[in-house]
């Protein structure tokens, strides 16, 4: 392990909170050479890659956060192509350093103010950190009992359902569970959607009425106000039992859970972060004051987006630049 000379800003996950921070920062006066983004997977926008079904659309405006970009990073509606594409084209312009495949282990806080960050790789003493992991990595579990035999058959995204998983339940009422259901449709899928509430109102409006028509086109079998109780096994098929009579149990192939996610509180516990303070603001710093959390991490219940973390950055870096960091503006 080597000793970095000092890089003032260390942000932690590539994605779009962390590219915008890393732009706002270059904005602000600092050189790409005193930023370096630490991303663990080999892509950036990692989380976008890997869980957006392709054909979906990237939304400029999302779970009711409107498209109001206060920086020089902001989306209107894309493809998933033409978005990666645009995160890779800010990262190549702003010539911006990310290192690939590096895990924070530790951040140390020192007596001087600064931060000591401990990478499987690397030291780095910096001003500021910005923590930009997302909330991906901590889906949310359906929390009943589940027969070990079929808990393989349960996913948080369906990237992994296959063609011959031909009948599969989408549990959840929100806009991923929304668009889970729509596409599988469309890929031929026979599709029963559980929500424990009876009307979307969580869903932009755009998932709303599209999840609405395939409902009433019998596309979508919709089982509204239903609670899942209980997943046994019916011949290595997870067999799915509600609390509510009036919904029979039912085998499926395959569950797609989009219940939305929970903070990776585990992990930032284990490398050294102890708190979230929840902000007014579209970002939060933690108790260790220079350490702010940034995107999905700083969005609350209500979730994030893609604008929203953009955004989220600007500001985080706006609130540094006034205590921690030596900007220009
Ligand atoms: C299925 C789905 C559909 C969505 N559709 C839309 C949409 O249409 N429009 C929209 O605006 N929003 C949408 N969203 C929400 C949007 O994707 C998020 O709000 C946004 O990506 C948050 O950005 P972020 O940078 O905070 O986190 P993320 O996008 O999760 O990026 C986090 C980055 O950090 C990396 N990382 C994670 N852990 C670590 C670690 N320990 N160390 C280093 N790096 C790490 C990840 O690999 C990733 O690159 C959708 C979300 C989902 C799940």
């Amino acid at each position: 392990m080597s000793h970095s000379p000092i890089t003032p800003i260390v942000i932690i996950g590539a994605g779009p909170a962390g590219i915008a921070t890393a732009v706002e920062a270059m904005n602000r006066g600092y050189k790409n050479s005193e930023i370096v983004l630490l991303e663990k997977s080999g892509e950036v926008g990692h989380m976008i890659q890997s869980k957006y079904p392709n054909e979906k659309p990237v939304l400029a405006n999302y779970k009711e956060r409107m498209a109001e970009c206060i920086g020089d990073m902001c989306i209107t509606d894309m493809t998933k192509s033409d978005f990666m594409d645009y995160l890779s084209t800010t990262i190549k312009e702003r010539e911006l350093n990310v290192k690939f495949h590096e895990q924070v282990e530790k951040i140390i806080k020192l007596k001087n103010g600064q931060f000591n960050v401990i990478t499987n790789n690397e030291h780095y003493l910096c001003d500021a950190v910005f923590v930009a992991i997302g909330n991906m990595a901590s889906p949310r579990t359906l929390g009943v009992p589940v027969a070990e035999e079929v808990a393989s058959k349960i996913f948080y995204d369906i990237q992994d359902i296959s063609k011959e998983m031909a009948d599969v339940l989408v549990v959840g009422g929100g806009d991923s569970a929304g668009e889970y259901a729509k596409i599988l449709c469309e890929r031929g899928h026979k599709v029963t959607l559980s929500y424990r509430g009876g009307e979307f109102n969580r869903m932009i409006d755009q998932n709303r009425d599209n999840t609405l028509k395939l409902i009433k086109e019998e596309k979508i079998i919709f089982l509204p106000s239903s609670h899942i109780k209980e997943i046994q096994n019916t011949k290595g098929l997870p067999l799915v039992s509600f609390a509510e009579g009036d919904y029979k149990p039912r085998p499926f192939h395959a569950i797609v859970t989009a219940l939305g996610t929970e903070r990776p509180t585990k992990y930032l516990s284990a490398i050294g972060i102890e708190t979230i303070i929840e902000g007014e603001d579209i970002f939060s710093e933690s108790k260790m004051e220079g350490l702010f959390f940034v995107g999905d991490l700083a969005s609350g219940k209500r979730g994030g987006s893609i604008n929203f973390a953009f955004n989220s950055g600007v500001k985080a870096i706006g609130k540094a630049c006034s205590l921690y960091l030596d900007c220009d503006l």
